[in-house]
């Protein structure tokens, strides 16, 4: 997860002229077994698409996406009414439609929509976790509506 998010900040920053970008993993299979897909950076600016796995794929059904949200967008899983496209689904109701959790990383930390509860959480403040001795519990798990 630190990876991508530094892969992002490098890319967003080198190339296509600073333009702003998502990148995007997606987690497969169940959490006993699973596998993680990088999605390939299409340098759309605050958006990204990718494969999305059904339960008949050989990998398993797509059950979490992790996403970054670049500086100057918000922490927190996007919404049908509040995303940058203007779309109706936003980060949330992705989720919602293919029935996978949506972890958002930014600088300011982690966030989750979970599309069973309809809800979100924050699960981390700030980047510090990411370091390497970090041993920072996550967060009380305070739900708040999408
Ligand atoms: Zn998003």
């Amino acid at each position: 997860m630190k990876r991508i998010y530094e892969s992002t900040q490098n890319g967003g920053v080198v190339s296509a002229g600073g333009k702003r970008i998502e990148a995007t993993f997606v987690v497969n299979g169940t959490f006993d077994k699973y596998t993680i897909r990088v999605w390939p950076l299409t340098y759309q600016t605050k958006q990204q698409s990718g494969q999305i796995n059904t339960e008949r794929h050989p990998d398993g059904r797509t059950f979490a996406l992790f996403h970054v949200h670049p500086e100057g967008t918000g922490p927190k899983p996007s919404t049908p009414g509040n995303n940058y496209d203007g779309n109706k689904l936003g980060d949330t109701g992705n989720a919602d439609m293919h029935r996978y959790d949506c972890y958002v990383v930014s600088s300011r930390g982690l966030w989750m929509y979970s599309w069973r509860r309809k809800q979100s959480v924050q699960l981390r403040a700030n980047m510090d976790w990411t370091l390497p001795c970090s041993r920072k519990p996550l967060l009380p798990p305070v739900w708040v509506a999408a």
